[in-house]
């Protein structure tokens, strides 16, 4: 039986360019996956039900409220997100690692069930950039785009409370120092202890303690 899985919290101000970094991860790494969210937001053209987002209406999104199935969920920008539980337990069982896109109000309510879930926090290179991409997007009205502007300094507030920041200048970099964290944290002791075992004890066979 492998190791389980790991959590990785990543949130960012909207635009910041946290799906397409997720995304792109993803593409390059095995053993990994994105946690898809419930939403109640309107789906934007080109999104797939099932793959970006499960798109759901209040009604189907508070009943799962009260079934319990989620991990965490919480309104942002008016609208309901949620982390399915059963889905993201059901991979770190099988030793996958786990990504959940989701704002510092999820990321709170993650850290208090799983204190040892790995928190990345990705900024964009300015605010004239963040608001740039929001527009270059080409998928929110600008009404929706200032309102996820204004948002944007209350969730940036929240950087303090994860454990890396990734500055999202250059995409590649960014990728690269996103890969090496998921990385580092693959070699950590405790991971590796438990799916080294052998190892360690065929190294250590001959050693009295
Ligand atoms: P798969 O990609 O071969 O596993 O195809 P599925 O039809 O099982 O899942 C389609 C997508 O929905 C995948 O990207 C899964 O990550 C995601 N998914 C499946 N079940 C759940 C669930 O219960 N909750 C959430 N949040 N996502 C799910
Ligand atoms: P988020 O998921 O954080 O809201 P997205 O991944 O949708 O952000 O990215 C917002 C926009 O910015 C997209 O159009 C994306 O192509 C673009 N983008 C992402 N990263 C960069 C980057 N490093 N440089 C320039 N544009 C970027
Ligand atoms: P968007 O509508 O641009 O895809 O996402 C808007 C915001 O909702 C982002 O800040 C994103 O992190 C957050 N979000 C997306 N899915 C979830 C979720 O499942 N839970 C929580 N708490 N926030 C989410």
């Amino acid at each position: 039986m492998s190791a389980k899985g790991r959590l990785f919290i990543v949130s960012a101000p909207s635009g910041a360019g946290k799906t397409s970094l997720v995304k792109a991860l993803l593409e390059r790494m095995e053993g990994i996956q994105v946690s898809v969210s419930h939403t109640t937001r309107a789906q934007r053209p080109g999104e797939v039900d099932g793959v970006n987002y499960n798109f759901v209406d209040k009604a189907e999104f508070k009943a799962m409220i009260e079934q319990n199935a989620f991990l965490e969920h919480a309104e942002v920008f008016g609208n309901y997100y949620g982390t399915s539980e059963a889905w993201v337990r059901a991979q770190m069982d099988q030793g996958v690692d786990v990504i959940l896109e989701i704002d510092w109000q999820g990321g709170q309510q993650v850290r208090r069930l799983m204190p040892e879930a790995v928190g990345i926090f990705i900024l964009p290179p300015s605010k004239a950039a963040l608001m740039e991409r929001l527009s270059n997007r080409g998928q929110d009205s600008e009404e929706v785009i200032a309102k996820r502007m204004a948002q944007s300094e209350s969730e940036v507030s929240h950087y303090v409370e994860y454990d890396f920041i990734i500055i999202n200048d250059e995409f590649t970099t960014a990728l690269d120092e996103m890969a090496s964290v998921i990385i580092a944290d693959r070699v950590r002791i405790d991971r590796q202890r438990e799916q080294h075992q052998g190892l360690l004890k065929d190294l250590l066979s001959g050693h009295s303690a």
